[in-house]
């Protein structure tokens, strides 16, 4: 398809379709805007699980077990902070804590999220666009049986286990689209938007619910389109379909389809799930029906290419 591609992605399974769209796209072609909501201080240091993900997915230095980090890791670092009586349920990794040790030495020096990006990324040698959604701080707050839970508390430290609720995004209203995004949704070429398949409530939410980003939304004139991250009923990976459940939606392609109703114009559905096409197109959204799981770089490759498909069908 003709123009460049605004792609909207969390951690492991937005970088997954990333990768793909970076493999088949030239880099001037394609711009990859993160969640930052996941985003918080440790340790004195600045941790964007989700840009790591992205950029270490780009680079090919993904640790493909864990589904963060880098692979190849070793553990020195963490197990003398251990030894020394500190904090270790959020796990740094000898070659990572590099990444955090870079990251806080150049915002130190007065540089945006977005400059740091741009420096860690183009040294790891991606020649993408990888861009954090805002240079301003926006905090994913889970509100929960137990009450409200800063997202790594709820994440890392009670492993997802405590009842959700909603969800706030502290700090979105005055947070405006990071350069790199906002030139990404004036770009007279942007072609198309692609949602990949990360997780809706947590990393998809609060990129567009950054009040700029959602105006583009509302009065757009190019094609926006998401790939499911629901597979046969369940998530590929993590807590997706547990908040479903909590948040009393059905857990299906066309829960996800319910939950982002008007903003998207098509929905990628995996093949075991085309029976919910036609409730999907009820609804007004366009399905594409493709083998969504994403198990190889090869496979990255060919859903981004069905995912562009689809969006210029759409055009
Ligand atoms: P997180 O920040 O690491 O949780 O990452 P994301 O929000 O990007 O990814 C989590 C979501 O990605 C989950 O809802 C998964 O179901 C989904 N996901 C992971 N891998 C795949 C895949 O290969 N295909 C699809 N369709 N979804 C995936």
């Amino acid at each position: 398809m003709a123009g460049t591609i605004l792609a909207l992605a969390g951690g492991v399974g937005g970088a997954k379709l990333a990768r793909g769209l970076a493999d088949v796209l030239e880099p001037g072609r394609l711009t990859v805007a993160v969640n930052t909501g996941d985003d918080f201080e440790h340790m004195g240091l600045p941790i964007s699980p989700d840009l790591d993900t992205v950029m270490y997915t780009l680079a090919g230095r993904a640790n493909k077990e864990t589904g963060w980090g880098v692979a190849d890791e070793t553990w020195s670092f963490m197990e003398a902070i251990g030894d020394l009586g500190g904090e270790t349920w959020f796990r740094l990794g000898d070659r990572d804590l590099a990444t955090h040790v870079m990251r806080r030495r150049i915002l130190d020096a007065g540089k945006t999220l977005s400059e740091a990006t741009d420096a860690l990324a183009g040294a790891l040698g991606i020649r993408h666009r990888i861009v954090p959604m805002s240079d301003r701080p926006v905090r994913t707050v889970v509100e929960t049986d137990e009450g409200p839970l800063p997202f790594q508390d709820y994440f890392v430290r009670r492993r997802c286990e405590p009842r959700v609720a909603a969800f706030r995004f502290e700090g979105i209203e005055a947070a405006a689209p990071s350069p790199g995004l906002s030139a990404a949704l004036s770009d007279p070429d942007l072609g198309a938007v692609v949602i990949c398949p990360s997780n809706p409530y947590v990393s998809v939410a609060p990129i567009v619910g950054i009040p700029t980003v959602a105006e583009f939304i509302d009065a757009r004139d190019v094609p926006v389109v998401a790939v499911s991250p629901i597979v046969g009923g369940r998530a590929v990976k993590g807590p997706a379909a547990k908040m479903m459940a909590e948040l009393g939606a059905e857990i299906s392609a066309l829960g996800i389809a319910q939950h982002y109703g008007t903003r998207i114009d098509g929905l990628a559905i995996d093949e075991v799930d085309a029976g919910f096409a036609p409730d999907i197109e009820a609804l007004g959204v366009a399905v594409r029906v493709a083998p969504t799981v994403m198990r190889s770089e090869e496979d990255s490759r060919t859903l981004a290419r069905e995912t562009l498909a689809f969006a210029d069908g759409l055009r």
